[in-house]
């Protein structure tokens, strides 16, 4: 059976995005059909245009109404609400342990703009093109995903609630909850509060770290990480980062996170370190760019350096807990959205540029609406 679907597609890195008719490919068995409400926009939607044939199909924090399930489909039926997060390949060793965000095969699922058995899910006019993106591909009105990645939402939830989740906000609250289990007695910097900074220093004051730094360029931002719950806020144009952390923590920071890609962040990350401090990175630097930091300090700290991939979260179980934590006041994630309508894609991407949305997601038509 062939579906339809129109698709924001991209046809230069960059943008601008143009909304078209395009026929999705028949479900695979392990594959489900998902009428999208909302979804998330991240830099990586951006950053990956330019690591594919064009055009293409983003979208990778979908959410919405699941319409059809591939044969071998058993968790999910038509009419349940989910979230798409993240895919992993279920086979290989680090799948088989309950560690899918360790997955070898996550950088071709999630990137190479087709499934793992190299077919397309999208055509346009015929020609298939660059899709399954993050196996989902979801700034669309339909998308397929694979029945693993899909996570079940309430049905009283608002769809941006949901679509916010499965990225950022994931991996900001899991590099706090689940790769480093932070709690009383810790102490946190975080470089760069967007959408994983702020969820991170939420996580933080939400198991009770006592001392949460925020550290940007961007006035406004640090003000927001204050209300949302950071204790202390440095402008990284103005303020020595690493002395001043060293007057308000005497023993220096049990834990640090750099989120913003910047080059100084990382060794003044390293420098803000006390003893057996942990530092989480979520990215390498930008193309053409190193990032220098002094491997000497980091050893007599006894420190390490930690890649941090989805916050180390099995969503199924991790997603849940976040919108419980929600509905209790403990982690208003919700501070962070600004919704777009889906046809407002071209805006909604140059909000997230200049800084004036943290968190975009675009709301999609829905019949009847
Ligand atoms: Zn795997
Ligand atoms: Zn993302």
């Amino acid at each position: 059976m062939a579906y339809f679907a129109t698709a924001a597609i991209v046809r230069e890195p960059g943008g601008p995005f143009s909304l078209e008719r395009v026929e999705l490919d028949a479900l695979r068995e392990n594959e489900v059909l998902v009428r999208i409400e909302a979804c998330g926009i991240c830099h990586t939607d951006a950053k990956f245009q330019s690591r594919v044939p064009l055009p293409g199909v983003f979208g990778h924090e979908g959410a919405g109404v699941v319409e059809e399930t591939g044969g071998a489909v058993t968790s999910v039926r038509a009419g349940d609400r989910v979230i798409i997060s993240y895919p992993w390949c279920g086979a290989c060793p680090y799948c088989e342990r309950a560690e899918p965000f360790k997955c070898e095969k996550i950088p071709a699922l999630k990137f190479a703009g087709k499934r793992s058995d190299g077919s397309r899910t999208v055509r346009l006019n015929g020609q298939a093109v660059s899709s399954a993106f993050f196996q989902q591909s979801s700034f669309a009105t339909r998308a397929i995903a694979l029945e693993h990645a899909l996570v079940p939402a309430a049905n009283n939830m608002a769809p941006e609630m949901l679509a916010a989740l499965p990225c950022g906000v994931q991996t900001g609250a899991g590099a706090v909850m689940n790769t480093f289990g932070m709690g009383p007695g810790d102490s946190l910097v975080v470089f760069g509060v967007g959408t994983v900074g702020l969820s991170a220093i939420m996580a933080a004051r939400v198991v009770g770290v006592s001392t949460r730094i925020a550290v940007d360029i961007n006035l406004s931002r640090l003000a927001r990480a204050r209300d949302l719950g950071a204790t202390h806020a440095l402008d990284a144009r103005e303020d020595d980062v690493p002395r001043r952390v060293w007057e308000w923590l005497p023993r220096g920071a049990s834990h640090a996170l750099e989120s913003s890609i910047t080059a100084s962040a990382l060794a003044d990350a390293v420098q803000c370190l006390g003893q057996g401090g942990k530092i989480g990175i979520f990215s390498g630097p930008p193309p053409g760019q190193e990032f220098r930091f002094s491997t000497l300090e980091l050893f007599q700290r006894v420190g390490s350096l930690h890649g941090i991939i989805q916050g180390s979260a099995v969503p199924g179980e991790f997603l849940p807990r976040l919108m419980e934590l929600q509905r209790a006041g403990r982690f208003p994630y919700e501070r962070l959205i600004s919704t777009y309508d889906f046809a407002d894609i071209n805006r909604a991407f140059a909000d997230l540029d200049e800084g004036i949305a943290i968190k975009p997601v675009l709301v999609f038509p829905q019949e009847g609406s």
